[in-house]
């Protein structure tokens, strides 16, 4: 397969252009058929160096790219499954059950996990990469995935949603997460909103 990109495409807070917001695709076309590659091979590239954690989904302005596209991983256990669900334009269209916080990171925020406050069912629709209308009813992590990524495509990243500030860690090397002080190890990093 070629190489189209790898980590390295992956842009991490505090870089500005997460702030943003992505645009519609309006065309499928062979640009946008690459940009699905890139971010494959961007999100199965990061994970190879990392024993404890899944690229689980990559939203486009994760490479840099503001347009409004999500892959989600087909399997989110099985790391030898390398397939994902391409998601285009994908729009929550109904947040349901209750409010669940729970352990979420990103591939653009180094480091720093958060517990995260999502509802607990949602209803996106969005197209395929063969432009077809698709519809997914999904609960508890999938829901979860779904709010974080389409956040992306609006400019917003978890740490956002993590309003106590007692709820930020990091992976120590045993893939343990450990409580992370908010002046001196999370203030200082610059991924928070003013
Ligand atoms: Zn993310």
């Amino acid at each position: 397969m070629k190489k189209l990109a790898t980590a390295k495409d992956i842009i991490t807070l505090p870089n500005p252009t997460l702030r943003q917001l992505s645009i519609n695709v309006k065309k499928i076309d062979n640009q946008v058929l690459e940009i699905i590659e890139k971010m494959e091979q961007a999100a199965l590239d990061w994970e190879e160096t990392r024993e404890h954690e899944v690229s689980v989904a990559l939203a486009a302005v994760q490479i840099g790219i503001l347009k409004n596209i999500v892959i989600i991983r087909s399997n989110f256990d099985d790391k030898s499954v390398k397939e994902f669900k391409v998601l285009i334009n994908p729009k929550i269209v109904k947040k349901e059950g209750k409010i669940i916080t729970d352990f979420e990171g990103c591939l653009s925020v180094k480091d720093i996990y958060g517990q995260t406050p999502r509802y607990n069912k949602v209803l996106v629709k969005a197209k395929n990469e063969k432009g077809q209308d698709i519809k997914i009813k999904a609960k508890g992590f999938l829901a979860r995935v779904l709010q974080h990524e389409i956040d992306h495509s609006n400019g917003t990243v978890f740490v956002d949603h993590v309003k106590n500030h007692q709820h930020f860690y990091k992976l120590d090397k045993n893939g343990e997460l450990q409580n992370l002080n908010y002046e001196t190890e999370v203030k200082p990093t610059g991924i928070l909103r003013d």
